[in-house]
């Protein structure tokens, strides 16, 4: 893609609508103080590729903009020291829900993603739409008033669920744990009331993003984030960016064909799906067999302790403890999981994989059986410098990744262009004089 080049004209006084090339540009040059933290006009010139006189000209604008702040006094390199840039995180905020099966976090964060406050309550996603999200709504206002010194206007609000959902139209899609959600106009009804822009992704992606700028995954372009949960999902980014696929079900890893054993049936209907031998609902599954067959009497304690039921908790529980068959059981999830992965490592060669996931939390001995896996069934030059590590953020990282889908929403290329136009990120005219 070809620059623009010359190009010093005077940033105007009102925003108006920018070439193509100029709205590229701008939106490279935030980017690269926002993500990969370039402090200067020539570190931003060698990161991009752009010209001096298009970084200058950018800079100025970003700055007019209040998006970007002169702060302290670089290093010097002989002549004047220059003030360093900094993305203007307090901006603004925004708003970041994030659903699980059993529970609702929301918090409120910076336009870096730093959390300012956060509230956590057990829920049940299967009491339907409306219940949840005026709950939702109920700890937003509560967040909002429980956190002192938020910064500028509401941004932008992102929620997370843990069902498939079609990121063009913000709706879930055939949720199997979310019975009645299908029809629910969850973007629609948040923008109503809030007037700002709401985007809404699974579970599984927003994670992928937390990692990606605030843990495991941070200054990584090629990652594949995999979460074992109950089920197994994966989260995919290509050259920096999560990959979504065509309709939004990119990383639906868990519903990939690992045998043709007619009795392994799966919650999604089919046969053999690698969840159904390795999610967290498989192992508790198997769990339970052992400890009925009096295979592992450490299990069957646990069982008659937890009321008959097990966990895949209780598999990683007794697995440190030394039962054989838990670890076993473990160890087979593992290898299951690193066989999808070496295939996932042809197709994308990521320099990077990160496992998450409450079955994560089982210990060394997955880790440990993943990468056996994935080193051994990979050829080497897509090994050589790929590493494999487990997750870093911990209760936190649904919010942190939800915080940080909204972020990147809000900057992408696509919303930027609205916004310049607009005059500020909600498309609210009286947010352009704070920003100006
Ligand atoms: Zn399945």
């Amino acid at each position: 893609m070809s620059r623009a080049s010359g190009d010093v004209t005077a940033v105007p006084a009102k925003p108006q609508p920018l070439a193509h090339e100029q709205l590229d540009a701008l939106v490279e040059v935030l980017n690269d103080v926002r993500e990969r933290g370039s402090r200067s006009r020539p570190g931003i010139i060698r990161s991009t590729g752009l010209t001096r006189a298009v970084v200058t000209s950018r800079v100025s604008e970003l700055l007019n903009r209040g998006l970007l702040l002169e702060g302290r006094l670089g290093p010097s390199t002989g002549g004047r020291a220059p003030r360093q840039l900094e993305f203007h995180a307090d901006a603004g905020h925004v708003l970041a829900a994030d659903l699980g099966a059993t529970s609702i976090d929301v918090a409120v964060a910076d336009l870096s993603g730093r959390i300012l406050g956060h509230l956590a309550e057990p829920a049940d996603i299967a009491d339907g739409s409306g219940t949840i999200l005026g709950r939702v709504d109920e700890l937003f206002g509560e967040v909002l008033a429980g956190t002192a010194g938020i910064p500028g206007d509401l941004w932008g609000i992102g929620i997370g669920v843990p069902g498939p959902v079609d990121f063009g139209s913000g709706c879930v899609v055939a949720p199997p744990i979310m019975p009645g959600w299908g029809e629910f106009p969850i973007r629609e009804t948040f923008a109503e009331r809030y007037k700002v822009p709401v985007w809404v992704d699974n579970d599984v992606n927003v994670m992928t993003l937390g990692e990606l700028r605030a843990g495991a995954a941070r200054g990584h372009r090629s990652v594949v984030f995999v979460k074992i949960g109950t089920g197994i999902g994966a989260g995919i980014v290509i050259d920096g960016r999560l990959h979504r696929g065509a309709h939004g079900s990119a990383g639906d890893v868990g519903h990939t064909q690992v045998t043709h054993d007619p009795t392994v049936v799966c919650r999604c209907g089919k046969i053999g799906c690698l969840e159904a031998l390795a999610g967290g609902a498989a192992l508790a599954r198997d769990a339970t067999v052992l400890a009925r067959e009096g295979s592992s009497p450490l299990l069957a304690e646990r069982m008659s302790a937890h009321g008959g039921r097990l966990e895949a908790a209780d598999v990683s529980w007794a697995a440190s403890h030394g039962d054989a068959p838990s670890a076993q059981l473990i160890s087979q999830a593992g290898h299951l999981v690193g066989e999808m992965l070496s295939t996932a490592v042809h197709f994308l060669n990521p320099s990077l994989i990160v496992i998450g996931g409450g079955v994560s939390n089982a210990g060394d001995r997955l880790l440990a059986a993943i990468r056996e896996t994935v080193y051994g069934q990979s050829l080497p030059l897509a090994t050589r410098e790929l590493q494999v590590r487990r997750a870093a953020l911990g209760s936190q990282s649904g919010v942190v990744g939800v915080a940080t889908m909204v972020i990147d929403e809000l900057f992408s290329r696509e919303r930027f262009a609205r916004w310049v136009e607009d005059g500020s990120p909600s498309g609210r005219p009286e947010l352009a004089a704070s920003a100006a």
